[in-house]
């Protein structure tokens, strides 16, 4: 733009333009466009053929330079080739059962879904689309065998569960599903990538909550979906930046990447702590149950030490009480604010009966093992005998 420009223009465009660009950052900038100029018009060109990776950009929806980088990152983490960032975990796992399943197929699931997941399964592709939705105990594979069928398309998993850590055995599911040629899909949230990495162990697509763990910080909502089968991919691409329209934003990208950076750390320091406080808790007379993999009481144990390269920093508890005994633990805490989400660096407690999971009915809860005395931990990085000491404290406020 000439510098005798009009201060009004000037305002508007002067140091803009992409020769302003090429300092030589040496982390990926927070890249706010909303588009891009581009040389000249092509005749031959298709938005498909847009190869951002060779600095091809033309709208932001489509790409944006700092959730490419992103999109590039998670997909390394997790072992694939293709991945795409989107704006919440929800809508990373609708786009993807959406790509899998047309009306009239069959999806098997594991019954013990993250709440979202299971309400959408149901009303949105049950209810309204069409889709039937088997629910069933994924602990053995064999319910997941005996549910599939010629019309079974996809079958989801999430492993470990919420909020009770149930597992799922990922390769003996991958491989039976891949008999009947479904998909499978698997939530690794809990786990992160650092400590299973379910396309190693025969899934086909992998989704994650970026809110949680990979972003780590409690500030920024997210959700990725990872895949090496370029079909599938290009179908969730299609939702997400054209069918949905749903994409993370810059800021966020640039917010995940950020935290990524640090998930191994803080992965490691989750876990040490969730360990510790898992066998404070197995000893605590008022304590009746701790589900945590990494307890050698863990029914299913050797399945974690297995599959996991970890057991993570998720752990659920039944105090020894009922519905007031928990509340008055949960009001005697200080170290741990009453919240729901997960996987950030602070620590959180939630009431799932009340909290992530009233919305089932009660008989819904019972059928699950959710009972009224239980409590979930998000494990954060502080240090541990402050943790301790606070539940140390709540437990004491029990009649
Ligand atoms: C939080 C969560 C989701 C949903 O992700 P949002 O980012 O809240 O949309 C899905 N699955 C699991 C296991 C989660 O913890």
């Amino acid at each position: 733009m000439a510098r005798d420009a009009h201060f009004d223009t000037r305002a508007v465009t002067h140091g803009e333009g992409r020769r302003r660009m090429a300092a030589e950052d040496v982390v990926v900038p927070l890249h706010l466009t909303s588009t891009y100029e581009i040389d000249e018009i092509d005749p031959d060109a298709s938005l498909e053929d847009l190869d951002p990776d060779a600095g091809e950009y033309l709208y932001s929806r489509l790409s944006n330079p700092t959730r490419n980088a992103l999109e590039h990152r998670l997909a390394s983490l997790e072992g694939g080739q293709h991945a795409m960032a989107f704006a919440s975990g929800t809508s990373a796992i609708v786009a993807t059962v959406m790509a899998c399943v047309e009306p009239g197929d069959h999806v098997v699931a594991f019954e013990d879904l993250y709440g979202g997941t299971k309400t959408m399964l149901s009303r949105l592709f049950e209810e309204r689309l069409g889709v039937d939705v088997s629910f069933v105990d994924a602990r053995d594979p064999q319910n997941v065998a005996s549910h599939l069928s010629e019309e079974t398309t996809l079958v989801w998993m999430e492993t470990p569960t919420n909020p009770l850590m149930r597992l799922c055995d990922v390769a003996a599911i991958a491989d039976l599903a891949h008999d009947v040629g479904a998909v499978l899909g698997v939530d690794n949230t809990f786990a992160s990538p650092v400590l299973q990495r379910p396309l190693e162990l025969g899934a086909d697509v992998v989704v994650h909550s970026t809110t949680k763990y990979l972003n780590g910080h409690s500030d920024s909502l997210g959700g990725a979906v990872v895949t090496d089968d370029a079909c599938l991919a290009s179908e969730v691409q299609f939702l997400q930046q054209v069918g949905m329209g749903n994409v993370l934003s810059p800021f966020d990208s640039f917010l995940t990447l950020r935290g990524v950076k640090t998930l191994p750390l803080r992965m490691e320091r989750h876990e040490a702590n969730a360990g510790a406080i898992a066998e404070f808790l197995a000893e605590h007379p008022r304590v009746t149950q701790v589900h945590y993999p990494g307890l050698p009481s863990h029914p299913q144990h050797d399945l974690a030490a297995r599959q996991m390269d970890g057991f993570g920093g998720m752990l659920s508890f039944e105090v020894d009480g009922g519905l007031d005994d928990v509340a008055a633990f949960l009001g005697s805490l200080s170290a741990f604010p009453l919240a729901v989400s997960l996987g950030g660096v602070e620590s959180l407690i939630e009431h799932p009966a009340t909290m992530t999971h009233s919305p089932l009915t009660p008989e819904d809860r019972a059928a699950l093992g959710i009972t009224d005395s239980l409590v979930r931990v998000s494990v954060g990085v502080e240090n541990v005998d402050d943790l301790i000491a606070d539940l140390d404290t709540g437990l004491a406020a029990l009649r």
